[in-house]
């Protein structure tokens, strides 16, 4: 896809039963490019009859089909092909997901890195052994453990990361032998559908891949309450979170919840300056701050907070905003002009909570980025710790900044907080470095870094930042059964009530 052909309009379907399809009420919905509100593609708009199409394929393909019956092997060996095919695409689909998000394109790059290592990840460790045995305490038996995939999987994901959120689940679901109906975000599904096009090449069995395309009220919710589905994984809102939960309960099916964040990023006195204040750009700008783990809330040490707030403004007023395929481009759009006004309400409550705007508070005004979704970078200073602005998610360029006195100061008021996903901090006294650690009640730390994740590290939530974990042999883990299968060698009766 070449950089002008930015307004080329796509034409795409969802995937059910191995088959491309329109929604069956026949609605459609634009997908908007937030660089320049221009319409890039159609697309069904589904609803719940669409989603228990898609449930009712996925489940014949689970009870009846191969695919759960395979050797972890063979279907690692799909995978492998998957991963294949994104290393092949892997410009193509970078471009697509700039286009539908507005994210620059080396970020985009960056994501398919680490969607293709996801696939790879999970396809070696398909083949490892499901079967454990286990000492029985009783003589003349046998007793094993194994590992079992769950079965069919809704699997919910949102607009910010889109393909990265949808292969932290599909690629697990499927090593497991899971069968899975993908939906993603209603404004941001290109390379969900992309991805479905790979997997259909690398010619998984019909029925096993499942992408249904709309709302979250609708095709989402009926994924969730649906008594034909064993698992669903959302990541998205703590609210949309708890209304996932209440539908789940229809038939307890197993959750799994990846959801909002308000991160922590704590720079001590001690800290290399240069390099934290490095990072605290980094914690925040990808993605104009619609990170689930954005450092957005950033605690600075009272003695260096001056200096820190000063040289962290400057290097904001240099963001490069525009275009998100402009290699220039530091920081593109934010998704939607609602998403956006959101972030405006932040701000004005930011400023009624008594916060004092340092920087920014207001859209761009160059000509060229009036027809997109632009918010400049922000900074919030004298923030405390009950304002909103710190115990809400604002997910955009914001940063807040908030003073303290002490360690024991800045690991109270860190982790009073609803949110537990990630925190970072920055110090190089290592007696610190071993308190804060295990001090954070948060199901990421990082030491002197920032938004670092990779395949084999487990991710997700302590509080209500989520249940379970994606990534690593966790992620996995959510996806299987267990089951405890236990023989008897013996075969005699032992006449506890008697002859
Ligand atoms: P959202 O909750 O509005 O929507 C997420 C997905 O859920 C979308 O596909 C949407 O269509 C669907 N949905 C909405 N209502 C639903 C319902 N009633 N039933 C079923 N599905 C429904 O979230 P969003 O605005 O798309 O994404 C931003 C949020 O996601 C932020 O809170 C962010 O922190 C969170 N997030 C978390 C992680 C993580 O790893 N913890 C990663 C990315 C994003």
């Amino acid at each position: 896809m070449g950089e002008n052909k930015r307004c080329v309009l796509l034409t795409k379907k969802m995937f059910i039963n191995g088959e491309w399809v329109d929604s069956l009420s026949g609605r459609t919905r634009e997908i908007i490019n937030p660089y320049d509100s221009k319409v890039i593609a159609i697309v069904p708009e589904g609803d719940a009859a669409d989603s228990k199409k898609a449930i009712e394929a996925a489940r014949v393909a689970f009870d009846f089909g191969e695919w759960p019956t395979l050797t972890g092997s063979e279907r690692g060996a799909y995978l492998s092909k998957i991963h294949d095919l994104i290393v092949r695409d892997h410009e193509e689909l970078a471009r697509l997901e700039s286009l539908d998000t507005g994210k620059t394109v080396e970020e985009s790059r960056w994501d398919m890195d680490g969607i293709a290592d996801v696939f790879k990840y999970y396809a070696s460790l398909a083949g490892e052994s499901h079967k454990t045995r286990v000492d029985s305490p009783i003589p003349e038996t046998s007793s094993v453990m194994v590992r079992e995939p769950v079965g069919v999987c809704g699997q919910i994901s949102p607009w910010n990361y889109p393909l990265l959120q949808a292969s932290w689940k599909m690629a697990p679901a499927l090593a497991a032998g899971c069968t899975i109906v993908m939906k993603p975000s209603e404004i941001t599904p290109l390379t969900t559908i992309k991805i479905t096009e790979l997997a259909e090449e690398a010619g998984f069995p019909a029925g096993v891949v499942n992408l249904v395309l709309g709302p979250g009220e609708g095709a989402g919710s009926e994924l969730a309450s649906s008594t034909e589905v064993d698992l669903i994984s959302f990541t998205g809102g703590i609210e949309t979170g708890k209304k996932i939960i209440q539908a789940a309960s229809s038939n307890v099916k197993k959750i799994a919840l990846e959801l909002g964040g308000k991160n922590p990023n704590i720079v001590f006195s001690d800290a290399n300056f240069d390099t934290a204040l490095d990072f605290a750009m980094n914690a925040v700008f990808f993605h104009a701050g619609q990170i689930c783990s954005a450092g957005a809330r950033l605690m600075i040490e009272s003695s260096i907070h001056d200096r820190f707030v000063s040289e962290l403004k400057t290097r904001m007023e240099k963001i490069k905003i525009g275009n998100g395929f402009d290699e220039e481009t530091q920081m593109g759009p934010l998704i939607s002009g609602e998403h956006r006004a959101k972030i405006e309400s932040y701000v004005d409550l930011a400023k009624t909570e008594g916060a004092t705007l340092a920087l920014g508070g207001r859209r761009p005004e160059a000509p060229e980025l009036q027809a997109g979704f632009f918010y400049l970078p922000t900074l919030f200073t004298d923030c405390t710790s009950q304002m909103r602005i710190i115990q809400e998610e604002s997910f955009g360029p914001v940063i807040t900044v908030e003073k303290f006195e002490s360690e024991e100061e800045a690991l109270v008021l860190a982790n009073d907080t609803q949110y537990g996903l990630s925190a970072g901090f920055w110090t190089t006294n290592p007696e610190r470095i071993e308190r804060m650690s295990r001090g954070l009640r948060f199901g990421t730390v990082w030491v002197n870094d920032f938004n670092v994740y990779f395949a084999k590290a487990p991710w997700g939530g302590y509080k209500q930042s989520g249940m379970g974990r994606e990534l690593g042999v966790s992620g996995l883990d959510e996806y299987y059964e267990l089951k405890h299968v236990f023989q008897n060698h013996n075969n005699k009766p032992i006449h506890w009530f008697g002859k």
